[in-house]
């Protein structure tokens, strides 16, 4: 953490920088190298700790970074309405132009109502022509200084680090104007960058305060989840008490993995309405018009080579040359994702988290018969959102018994379960049955639904022959296709 003094109390807040773009234009190359260059280096061995999020210090001025390029991640976050970052950053190699998802980053930081700078990458290679790529930009909506507009584009070279520092000022700049206000002794607001398990320590979970402070020993919610606050790391890998506005941190001390993007906040005096406060995630369904996968490949050149034949009604949440790990089952998990494993390993794990969390992993060691499985569930899949949306989800998580009445205790794990609305009950990939809602209870008192994170009772009719861990789907018919 570099300390600034200007943080504790009223006064600027560093800010939150997400580098966005096209795939290849380079934001893992310009994340490292300002990290590089930029870590404070008096901390002991410099080795920076993986949490999501890192700090530098630019000139006294410290900026935190999200560590994650690219805008699927950020378009996670927002999906659960957390405000995350307070800049961007759009990188657009010059040596290519405008691309898909560089026009798609655009939306969403359009979206998400944050400035924005440009950074015009790979200056570094002979015969590119920024004038071009300016008028590129232009034409394409993004406004650039001397091209209609009053966006700043700064020339730079992520691998020889040309312009990085020019990049720094303007980002600075940025901040200064839009005047981030932070205070320590504000309520807290953080938000979960990154959640995994470790076979050692537990769950791992990255909050960035937004505003407030988090310290060891409090108690916070997310979304329903408690945690105490056990241990804390900073981005530098050193153990902390307390972290202040902007600042990412490693947090331990959830029982269970908290959701990418949801909110922290304060236990004090905020249970009673946080539980049915806490749960305006936007509409899943209306997003669910494509097939979304994650895939993981064993190199970069088959990675490629699928994603560029992948069907159009295919989304790639996250793709990556690994074997599947933790993290990758929690985000499929949050962005109703199938993972596609294509020769690469899925640890014993890894595999028992995917089950828990009703992930599908699918394996192939072939390309056209990845394809085609794809192919086929998109297939598939289309006819099942034409005809059916999906409005929420619960697990079943405990069963009673009244009369000859069998009781599913279930908690509500997105969108909401209403008593009007046809159940669909799972187990694992597997429908078991559908139902009408019989009777449906939160407590002692009749309800004719509940939403995301709340507990409630349920009887079906016709009787259905569920078990705990099963999952319930609320399903609305929709008539026209
Ligand atoms: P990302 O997909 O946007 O994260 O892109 P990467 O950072 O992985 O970069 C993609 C490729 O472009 C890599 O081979 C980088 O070495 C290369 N690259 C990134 N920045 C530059 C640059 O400034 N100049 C040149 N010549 N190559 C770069």
């Amino acid at each position: 953490m570099v300390k600034t003094g200007k943080q504790i109390g009223f006064g600027p807040r560093p800010p939150v920088v997400v580098v966005l773009g096209h795939v290849d234009h380079g934001k893992t190359t310009l994340l490292d190298k300002i990290r590089q260059t930029n870590i404070a280096s008096s901390e002991p061995g410099g080795i920076t700790q993986h949490v999501g999020a890192c700090q530098i210090n630019y000139k006294g001025q410290p900026i935190t970074f999200i560590d994650t390029p690219g805008h699927k991640a950020f378009s996670q976050m927002r999906s659960r309405g957390a405000r995350v970052a307070d800049l961007a950053v759009l990188v657009v190699a010059v040596d290519e132009g405008v691309k898909p998802q560089t026009l798609e980053s655009l939306k969403y930081i359009k979206k998400a109502g944050i400035n924005y700078l440009v950074a015009l990458n790979k200056i570094d290679i002979s015969n590119t022509n920024i004038e071009r790529v300016k008028k590129l930009l232009s034409q394409n909506g993004i406004m650039v200084e001397g091209y209609g507009g009053d966006i700043v584009a700064v020339p730079i070279s992520a691998k020889t680090g040309k312009g990085i520092d020019e990049l720094l000022e303007m980002i600075s700049l940025l901040a200064q104007m839009a005047q981030l206000k932070g205070n320590s002794k504000d309520k807290l607001e953080g938000v979960i960058l990154e959640s995994r398990l470790d076979p050692r320590r537990g769950t791992l979970a990255t909050v960035l305060v937004r505003n407030g402070s988090l310290k060891i020993g409090d108690e916070v919610w997310v979304e329903g989840l408690r945690a105490k606050i056990k241990a804390m790391i900073d981005d530098k890998g050193k153990m902390i008490k307390v972290a202040l506005p902007s600042q990412p941190v490693g947090v331990l001390g959830f029982r269970t993995v908290p959701p990418v993007g949801g909110k922290v906040k304060r236990t004090e005096g905020e249970i009673p309405e946080e539980k049915p406060k806490a749960k305006k995630v936007e509409e899943p369904q209306k997003e669910e018009k494509k097939l979304r996968i994650i895939l993981k490949a064993d190199s970069l050149g088959t990675l490629e080579a699928i994603e560029s034949s992948l069907p159009e009604k295919c989304q790639v949440v996250l793709s990556g040359v690994s074997d599947v790990n933790e993290s990758d089952v929690l985000l499929a998990n949050t962005t109703k994702a199938e993972i596609i494993a294509f020769d690469v390993k899925i640890p014993p794990l890894v595999k028992k988290l995917a089950e828990e969390k009703l992930v599908k992993i699918i394996q192939f060691k072939i390309i056209y018969e990845l394809l085609e499985a794809v192919s086929k569930k998109i297939t598939k899949f289309l006819k099942l959102t034409k005809e059916e949306e999906i409005l929420g989800r619960a697990e079943i998580i405990a069963e009673f018994k009244i009369k000859n009445e069998r009781i599913a205790g279930c908690q509500v794990k997105e969108g909401k379960i209403a008593k009007q609305n046809l159940i669909q009950l799972k187990r694992g990939e597997e429908i078991l049955g559908t139902a009408r809602i019989k009777s449906m209870k939160i407590g002692k008192n009749d309800v004719d639904e509940a939403k995301t994170g709340e507990e409630f009772g349920v009887v079906f009719s016709p009787k259905l022959d569920f078990a705990i861990g099963d999952m319930l789907a609320s399903l609305r018919k929709i008539e026209e296709v």
